[in-house]
């Protein structure tokens, strides 16, 4: 049984740590909760996250903000980033260019004892620590305290992936294409589906030998020795998954999502973003605008993006697309596209983000009608959030099976190039470039009256007000972050044996 709390333990505030993996997708979704955690008990909890410097100023206007109110105590704590060859500044996935990604991977791998100095050297009451960073689980161990990993795609995707690596060994050396593999072990319920993914989309881990493969099982072995997990989505998108997940994949789940929520005001996060767009969506009319966006780091071929541009532009649909800029001129093979002619050419009912938009406010706008996504998590959770029905185009990784939760289990979306129409892969050299004319009859198609986004509007209407009810006094997210810090209360009072 737990010892009763001492006069000191109430009074001292909970110290939670935060360590968030060198890529947007990932640094963006746990700043939030920091600062979440801390704002929902101000007199509780005090949150630090522990990031690199250039990853420090991209996280800084998020924390600036949460704690101007004097409501939350969130710190920021630097350490230097591991000499993996990157020029100076360059500390995440999306800054390195596309060949030097390995190094980011390098980086975190190289990041163990920076971070078992801090957290000996701090003695927090317990670390939040994303999943590659295996060994806070050792050092939270060594130091009496809770580790949770914090995972920032969903129960789906990640009940997919670790059922379809038990299978491993009857995927590694079947030929890649389009053969369909079936996703073995998915929970029944009203929400049953069958999930057949052809091998071309599986993550490269689950097909061939590579680093994460190697590593899988210790990343797992870390994570259920560890206290519990903290994942960024709510029990209403993926009910039977999260029931599972709770079961299967941690000590203790919490579903606290969707963590960033849709506002016109959240301006500045994860990058400098381009407000002027929020003034040009507000001259379109309501749900008019298709937002294409690729999340923070997957990159296109130059074809790929010629072709892209030219759908959009003959779909005759008003746009708003966010193009990333490299930071390296070899690396830009996408850099002249879209041209200025072309930019002329749609002048008026199409802009051009170069960069960094303002993504919460963007699909918080009236006027965004459709979001056109690769399926990052971060990206299918704010539009689920905001109510925007979606058009799927997966590039990389877990997209492909985020994918068919967006299309085929919760059915907020549509995809814009079905199988069939050409080879989809995670492999970028693999895949088939999609043409001007499947994008343009995609977008075209699924935004006409009568098309396939009204039906998904609908769903994504319903769950959109099911997001909003869940981050509510007593909604289903708001009870896991209140839970999430009572049970590490109770754990610091009961001392080491809990972590
Ligand atoms: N994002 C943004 N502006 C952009 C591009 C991305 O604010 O121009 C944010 C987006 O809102 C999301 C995150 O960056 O929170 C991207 O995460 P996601 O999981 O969607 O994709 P990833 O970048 O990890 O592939």
């Amino acid at each position: 049984m737990a010892a009763a709390a001492t006069p000191g333990d109430r009074k001292k505030k909970l110290r939670v740590f935060f360590l968030p993996f060198f890529a947007r997708g990932h640094l963006i979704p746990q700043t939030d909760l920091a600062c979440r955690l801390a704002a929902a008990r101000p007199s509780d909890v005090e949150s630090t996250i522990v990031v690199t410097p250039a990853n420090a100023s991209l996280i800084e206007p998020t924390v600036s903000r949460a704690t101007a109110s004097g409501r939350a105590a969130v710190h920021i704590l630097p350490y230097p980033f591991p000499d993996v060859g990157l020029g100076p500044g360059i500390e995440c996935l999306g800054a390195a260019p596309a060949r030097d990604e390995w190094r980011v991977y390098r980086a975190a791998d190289l990041a163990q004892p920076a971070h078992e100095a801090v957290l000996r050297a701090h003695r927090p009451d317990a670390v939040v620590a994303d999943v590659p960073f295996w060994w806070t689980t050792d050092v939270a161990a060594e130091l009496g305290i809770p580790r949770l990993t914090f995972h920032p795609v969903g129960a789906f995707p990640q009940l997919a992936m670790n059922n379809l690596f038990a299978v491993r060994a009857d995927i590694v050396g079947r030929p890649r294409g389009r053969q369909l593999v079936a996703v073995p072990g998915m929970p029944g319920g009203k929400e049953k589906k069958e999930v057949a993914i052809p091998a071309s989309e599986l993550p490269d881990f689950l097909v061939r030998d590579d680093h994460l493969s190697a590593l899988w099982g210790r990343l797992k072995a870390a994570q259920l020795a560890g206290f519990g997990v903290v994942v960024n989505t709510f029990a209403d998108l993926e009910r039977a998954y999260c029931d599972e997940y709770r079961r299967v994949d941690a000590r203790r789940a919490y579903f606290v999502g969707p963590i960033s929520q849709p506002s016109l005001s959240a301006v500045g996060r994860g990058g400098d973003g381009d407000a002027d767009c929020l003034h040009w969506l507000s001259t379109k009319p309501s749900r008019s605008v298709v937002y294409v966006c690729f999340g923070s780091w997957a990159h296109f071929s130059a074809a790929q993006m010629t072709e892209l541009a030219l759908g959009l532009e003959a779909s005759n649909q008003t746009f708003l697309w966010v193009v990333r800029c490299s930071s390296d001129e070899e690396d830009s093979d996408d850099a002249d596209v879209p041209d200025e002619a072309w930019e002329r050419r749609v002048a008026g009912r199409g802009v051009v983000v170069r960069g960094w938009a303002p993504q919460l406010a963007v699909l918080a706008h009236p006027s965004v009608g459709a979001f056109l996504t690769h399926c990052g998590w971060n990206s299918v959770l704010e539009a689920a959030s905001a109510g925007v029905p979606v058009l799927t185009w997966p590039l990389v990784f877990e997209q492909f099976i985020n994918e068919r939760l967006v299309t085929e289990v919760a059915a907020f979306g549509a995809r814009v190039w079905e199988d069939g129409e050409g080879v989809r892969s995670v492999r970028r050299e693999e895949a088939d470039t999609v043409p001007a004319e499947a994008v343009a009859r995609a977008v075209a198609g699924f935004m006409e009256r009568g098309g396939r986004r009204e039906k998904a509007e609908v769903k994504v209407k319903e769950l959109a007000e099911r997001a909003r009810t869940a981050v509510e006094e007593d909604g289903s997210s708001w009870r896991d972050m209140h839970r999430l810090i009572d049970d590490l209360m109770q754990a610091r009072a009961s001392g080491p044996k809990m972590a």
